[in-house]
């Protein structure tokens, strides 16, 4: 008798091109020198200068400094001194310091902002020898869910231009959708990284509140603010967050904790092939799966989850009753630190000084008046507001209550169950304009990733469909408190036995 014979571990790897390659199989093609880190990063800056034009995806990219990087990294394989990312290209989201280069935030305040440092996840990157292709567009100070208010002007989905990719970090997500980069750095305060992933059809992961360094993250809410990781693929996204996570006593947030080595623990066989994720228990809510959920996407979450159940998962609904109250709640709290924060931003220092003006506090007025935009001066006023005398307890005080209550919903939720599964978002990307008059309207859009930024959860966003215009359909999962290898594995599981996560959009060919 003979046997059947062995699939290939990556697919991709025969018949995909090189920019669409796993990072694993990218990390064996340089180990073995069929490819160099300079080929690599010059068929990205090239795809780059090719297809960008269309996204708007980048603010800057620095050609000569890339390829700096990918010599150095070659040089080190040749001398074996080989890290896990050594010579894989990586794009940045801009709201992380990179030392000699510019970090602008999207915004006109910080568009002449050359940073003195790497932030934390930047340095670690570079330990690890990855190569950085630049620097990614956002919303403005990654205030926003579309990466419209950029001062750059507006990022385009790589599956349809004519509409959003989701945000703050949609830049990053658009750049990897496109194939530009092979993976990239986002952050999430309210669901910046999972909710452009399930935009642009790509997967991302922000990890537990504390495990990513904020250290030279340019602060929006720094109690809500979190670095994440942008891939294909589950299996890429565990790269390179193994890769950013880390003590740093310059956060004082920063846990420490022994490093985990998420791909390992994807690599490992499942005991029970046939039901790789036999015994995992994911729970339902009920309030995210009422109304407001477009059909195609209730039909994609439900394909997705039956997927699961094939695997071996069980499903059970639970109840996360506060979860309705998290759009208030994160909004109050995330103006209110953001009014905060951003009063460092005074045109003396660094950062954009108005030209002309009469005495201190006329080049204060002018200096933030025009550079900040519309979006980032409204929640900076509404911040202030609810800060003021008069009316913290109102509603600063109240959105902390609901914000420890909403915690509490988890903490019972994980009582019964490993991990949380729903929509990443109830509508999938908007036409690029579409919800610019209505603030609160795209406020609810995050109605589903803000509850786990208030409990400061790991959650991660992967593909599961397309709606009836081709535009990509996201299912989120939750974990429990530093259960980050639990999610990546579980969607890794899903993603071996589907293709949602190799489809790639026309543009990107
Ligand atoms: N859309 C949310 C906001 O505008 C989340 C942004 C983020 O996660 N950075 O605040």
């Amino acid at each position: 008798m003979t046997s059947p014979p062995l699939q290939p571990p990556f697919p991709r790897m025969s018949t995909a091109p090189l920019f669409d390659t796993p990072v694993s199989a990218l990390r064996r093609a340089l180990d073995t020198k069929e490819v160099s880190s300079v080929e690599l990063a010059t068929l990205f800056l090239d795809r780059i200068e090719t297809l960008d034009p269309a996204l708007n995806a980048f603010i800057t990219v620095d050609r000569e400094r890339t390829l700096a990087e990918a010599r150095a990294a070659d040089e080190r394989i040749a001398q074996n001194h080989i890290g896990p990312l050594t010579g894989i290209p990586l794009a940045h989201k801009d709201v992380f310091c990179t030392e000699g280069m510019l970090t602008t935030c999207a915004s006109r305040m910080l568009s002449n902002f050359v940073s003195p440092y790497d932030a934390h996840v930047v340095a670690l990157l570079k330990k690890a020898g990855a190569v950085s292709l630049g620097k990614t567009n956002m919303d403005e100070f990654a205030m926003g869910s579309s990466s419209e208010t950029s001062h750059y002007g507006p990022v385009r989905n790589p599956w349809e231009t004519g509409h959003v990719p989701g945000g703050s970090s949609g830049g990053s997500a658009a750049a990897v959708a496109a194939r530009l980069a092979p993976i990239a750095t986002g952050t999430d305060t309210g669901g910046s990284v999972r909710q452009p992933a399930s935009f642009c059809g790509v997967t991302g992961i922000k990890p537990t509140y504390g495990l990513v360094s904020r250290y030279g993250l340019i602060a929006y809410a720094s109690s809500l603010d979190q670095g994440g990781a942008f891939g294909a693929s589950a299996e890429d996204c565990a790269l390179l967050l193994a890769a950013m996570t880390g003590f740093d006593a310059r956060d004082s947030t920063s846990l420490e904790r022994a490093p985990e080595d998420y791909a390992a623990a994807l690599a490992a066989p499942p005991a029970d092939a046939g039901k790789p994720l036999a015994g995992l228990v994911i729970g339902l809510p009920r309030e995210f799966f009422g109304d407001g959920m477009s059909v195609d996407i209730r039909t994609a979450v439900d394909a997705a989850l039956a997927q699961y159940r094939a695997l071996g998962a069980s499903t059970r609904d639970i109840d996360l009753p506060n979860a309705k109250l998290a759009i208030p709640a994160y909004y109050v709290i995330a103006m209110a630190e953001a009014s905060s924060n951003l009063s460092r931003f005074d045109g003396v220092r660094y950062g954009h000084r108005a030209a002309d003006y009469t005495d201190l506090a006329d080049m204060y007025r002018k200096s933030r008046g025009e550079g900040f935009g519309a979006e980032v001066q409204r929640r900076i006023l509404v911040g202030a507001y609810v800060l003021s005398h008069g009316y913290y307890d109102a509603y600063y005080l109240q959105a902390q209550k609901l914000r420890r209550l909403i915690a509490g919903d988890f903490r019972r939720a994980f009582g019964g169950c490993d991990l949380i599964a729903g929509p990443t978002s109830p509508v999938t990307a908007w036409a690029l304009g579409a919800m610019s008059g209505d603030p609160v309207q795209m406020y609810l859009a995050d109605i589903y990733t803000t509850p786990v930024n208030l409990a400061g959860l790991p959650g991660l966003s992967h593909p599961c469909g397309f709606d009836g215009g081709g535009l990509p359909i996201g299912l989120q999962l939750i974990g429990d408190y530093f259960s980050e290898t639990k999610l990546l594995a579980a969607a890794h599981r899903f993603q071996q036995a589907t293709d949602w996560h190799l489809r790639r959009p026309a543009l990107a060919a």
